[in-house]
């Protein structure tokens, strides 16, 4: 079997990439983010030209042409996609999951968190007081059953950083426009004491109200000066949060501060966790080998894909260290793979976020999702080969954009 093209389409949200081969069997996956504020179609294209002609059932074969040739965003996002689109053909053309060609399932049912952005029928869509948080984290529990959620903090909370200044949280200004307010930003601003309780207070008053009835994690930077950092996990000991995510780096930075994480990780019982946006096993070794973090959260679709993300877990596991993987943004073929590969994971591995697609008519133009495939908190491991999800044609077609009408031809 050989590689004949790959195509990609921007289908709602997510760009789409298509591997097509000379025997009809396509492999999908879907890039991580993006109603993209940047075009990846060329960096497709740039990859495309380095596995024309090559087998894609040996995946690693055709992983080792464009992995060295990849890097942080938005590079490795690419690489990243292609890798679980390769996938997808193998364990098609084998007539098995995924899960089968990464060493088999361990579990048939797999534990995923809930990141407060991914619904919008909570009680306080806009919630900006703790208080408000709160009673959203009981609501998923609730309604979806989650047994972890995740929710801002810090400078990933848009309303604290937008009136850091106004409010005297930081000694510094931060970007008035959202998206900008602190990436590239590691080492940032000093907080004042007034930002440092406010933030101990929002996580303690969050957790008074919830209990222990579900696991709350804090995203929470990047972009604190890592003694706040340490002062802020100290403080928080007490309330057994799940972890404390990208205090110093990790979101937004294309590189990671391990020796940082390694000072506040060995000085607090307050779990820390970062890596959602590391690009390869090698740049997760130092955080690894010096125990710089409890938990390690990458992102399939920047880690370099499915096999690496199983790598970096078992790796993880050497060392006492555990494993919740990113993906938020990743679609519906995202969650798949999520699936495939956290089913296979050692006894480290904690949940995964739960991506949902977006629109929701994504789920109208697929198929191969069991109906029950959600419940409790947990996604059920089904046995589709391949990836597990299939498009509807006649249905996805009619969300092409004019550019993108032969993405299916
Ligand atoms: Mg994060």
């Amino acid at each position: 079997m050989k590689i004949i093209d790959i195509k990609s389409a921007l289908i709602g949200y997510n760009l789409t990439l298509r591997v097509v081969t000379d025997k009809g069997v396509d492999g999908y996956a879907q890039v991580e983010e993006n109603r993209s504020f940047l075009n990846l179609k060329p960096v497709v294209e740039f990859y495309k030209n380095m596995l024309i002609g090559c087998d894609p059932t040996d995946v690693e074969s055709c992983m080792r042409r464009i992995r060295r040739v990849g890097a942080f965003k938005p590079w490795g996002k690419v690489v990243s996609t292609i890798e679980m689109a390769l996938w997808d053909i193998a364990g098609k053309e084998a007539g098995v999951p995924v899960y089968k060609l990464l060493g088999g399932k361990v579990r048939d049912k797999v534990r995923v968190y809930c990141s407060m952005y991914a619904t919008d029928k909570l009680p306080y869509p806009k919630a900006a007081t703790p208080e408000e948080r709160a009673e959203n984290i009981l609501a998923l529990n609730e309604m979806a059953g989650f047994t972890i959620v995740k929710s801002p903090v810090a400078f990933h909370n848009m309303d604290f950083a937008r009136q850091a200044d106004e409010l005297g949280f930081a000694y510094d200004s931060y970007l008035p426009d959202p998206p900008a307010r602190h990436m590239d930003n590691a080492n940032g601003s000093m907080l004042t004491e007034k930002g440092l309780n406010y933030l101990i207070n929002y996580v303690a008053t969050i957790k008074e109200r919830v209990g222990d009835k579900v696991g709350i994690a804090f995203d929470c930077g990047p972009g604190l000066y890592p003694n706040d950092a340490y002062k802020f996990a100290k403080a928080v000991e007490p309330y057994n949060v799940m972890w404390l995510e990208d205090l110093i780096t990790g979101d937004y930075t294309p590189y990671n501060m391990a020796k940082s994480y390694r000072d506040i990780t060995i000085h607090t019982t307050t779990n820390i966790h970062t890596g959602e946006q590391i690009y390869l096993r090698q740049n997760y070794k130092e955080l690894i080998e010096t125990e710089a973090v409890n938990v390690v959260g990458p992102d399939p679709a920047d880690v370099g894909g499915i096999a690496e993300l199983k790598w970096i877990a078992e790796y993880a596991n050497l060392h006492g260290i555990h494993m919740a993987p990113h993906g938020i943004f990743d679609g519906v073929f995202g969650m798949a793979a999520l699936m495939q590969v956290t089913a296979t994971m050692p006894n480290n591995f904690i949940a995964f976020e739960f991506p949902e697609a977006h629109p929701a008519w994504w789920y109208d133009i697929v198929d191969g999702i069991p109906n029950d495939y959600f419940k409790d908190g947990h996604v059920k491991v089904w046995d589709k080969p391949g990836i597990g999800v299939e498009f509807i044609i006649p249905k996805a077609e009619k969300y092409l954009l004019p550019e993108d009408k032969d993405f299916f031809l």
